[in-house]
């Protein structure tokens, strides 16, 4: 099986006892092409023991509302449901990791539990209080890289031109097709209890403020739809990906940031398909290169949200120019309410808020404005993330910590042409933009009361 092998990394080792085998699944929330799932019920065929899904859900996590939550659980429901056609039981239960699934596996007898890999810190402490907590093996599988992360280099890269070569080394022995989860043979001897999102998000009491937002559909059969769509129309991605007011990109980022879908079988897709050669290579720069990337920084940098994160040649020119006078200091609150001077950055803030999705390239001059109208890089950092990962359906992911810190903190770039408070870190303009599209029709489509 296309290196399942190597995506593979023991947290503990040893062969299962006579108990059934747990999944507990986390950032890839899915059941078509999960190598997690796939690795769990083969170890559990081999030893004839019962598989079962376990989806642990905390009520609060890095400040995400209703409209993340909402999305991520009507997507488990599906999961929930599709399981239960396999005879493979699914619970989602309320609680941190650390309390609820050391009290899972040993009311269950579990005897071996398998994870997915995620680089984020709190991802990692959870699996280090679990680990902690259990005394059976368990084991962490990457099934959301396509080349897994700890085998495609073992520190931080300096950017995308380091990582491109070990991908491309590794790629032909990993992108190759997944196998598909079975019937699962061995009863659990109890049913999964259905998910009910509505019922979750209130006895969770999570984050009202934002609701869910109207006409996102989550979940692995809405995620193949955007991606077919998406082949469709893939030739336009060379040409007009950069056009915020046209639809070039995917728009599957809420769907990979959720596991709803997976980025191998994307990639698959596109090379399949009828599209130029030169679209999808463009494409699966981002979707492989940029985003792998993303999850290397994240792994090997565990303080991927600070200042101390930036290159050393980033830190020093910011430092440089922390005493340079700022036209505009705007607070966090200003920028949230969209009431900057320049509105093309409130167009794009106020895309973000009412949709859910900045469009990427406004997402590159948003950063890096924050950075030019606030007081330090450290305020422009913390604005950023905040933001980001408050309204984005796809925030509190690598890529956005990664992203916000190539924008502000010259992350994977080079030194640029020396500037007022920038310093070397690369600039962009209103008139910039305007070169490149027409900057008043995106100013008319997300104004305010639009
Ligand atoms: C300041 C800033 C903040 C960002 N915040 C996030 C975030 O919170 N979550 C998030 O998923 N992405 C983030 N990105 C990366 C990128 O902008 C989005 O992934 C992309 O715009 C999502 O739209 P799409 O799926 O239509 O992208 P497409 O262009 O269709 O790309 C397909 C996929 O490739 C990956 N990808 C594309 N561009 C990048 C990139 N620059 N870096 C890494 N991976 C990439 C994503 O997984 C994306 O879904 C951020 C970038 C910046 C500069």
């Amino acid at each position: 099986m296309y290196g399942l092998g190597n995506r593979i990394y023991p947290i503990r080792h040893g062969e299962p006892g006579h108990g059934p085998v747990a999944y507990w699944m986390s950032r890839d929330q899915r059941v078509s092409d999960n190598w997690a799932l796939v690795f769990a019920q083969d170890t559990a065929i081999r030893h004839a023991v019962p598989l079962v899904v376990v989806f642990s859900i905390a009520g609060t996590f890095l400040g995400a509302s209703r409209r993340q939550y909402g999305f991520m659980l009507r997507g488990l429901k599906q999961v929930a449901e599709r399981l239960k056609g396999l005879s493979i039981p699914f619970f989602a239960i309320p609680g941190e990791p650390a309390r609820v699934l050391p009290e899972f596996i040993e009311r269950n007898s579990i005897s071996l539990l398998v994870t997915d890999f995620d680089p984020l810190r709190i991802k990692a402490r959870w699996r280090e209080d679990v680990a902690r907590a259990v005394h059976i093996p368990f084991y962490e599988v990457d099934t959301h890289n396509i080349v897994p992360c700890r085998l495609v280099s073992d520190k931080r890269e300096y950017g995308a031109y380091t990582l491109r070569k070990k991908i491309g080394k590794l790629l032909p022995s990993f992108l190759g097709e997944i196998p598909a989860a079975q019937g699962h043979p061995y009863d659990f001897g109890r049913e999964g209890k259905p998910l009910d999102p509505d019922g979750l998000l209130d006895l969770l009491r999570v984050d009202a403020s934002l609701k869910e937002l109207p006409g996102r559909i989550a979940g692995e059969k809405e995620a193949a739809a955007v991606l077919s769509s998406f082949l469709d129309h893939l030739d336009r991605y060379g040409t007009e990906r950069n056009d915020p007011t046209r639809n070039g990109q995917s728009r599957l980022s809420p769907y990979l940031h959720f596991g709803q879908i997976s980025a191998q079988r994307v990639a698959l897709e596109v090379k399949r398909c009828h599209a130029k050669d030169t679209a999808k290579e463009s494409f699966l720069e981002e979707l492989i290169v940029r985003r792998e990337l993303s999850d290397n920084y994240c792994h090997y940098t565990p303080h991927y949200d600070s200042f101390a994160a930036f290159p050393e040649w980033a830190r020093k020119t910011l430092d440089d120019h922390r005493r340079d006078k700022r036209d505009y200091l705007y607070s966090r609150d200003e920028l949230e309410l969209a009431a900057t001077h320049d509105p093309l950055w409130n167009a794009a803030q106020l895309q973000m808020v009412s949709t859910g999705s900045m469009h990427g390239y406004m997402r590159m001059y948003w950063a890096k404005k924050i950075l030019e109208w606030t007081a330090s890089p450290e305020e422009a950092l913390s604005a950023a993330i905040y933001l980001n990962d408050r309204y984005q359906l796809d925030g509190r992911d690598p890529n956005g910590y990664a992203g916000i810190a190539w924008s502000i903190g010259g992350l994977h770039d080079r030194p640029w042409g020396e500037r007022n408070i920038f310093g070397k870190i690369r600039y962009m303009s209103y008139n910039g933009c305007a070169s490149k599209f027409n900057v008043k029709r995106y100013i008319e489509a997300f104004k305010p009361g639009v």
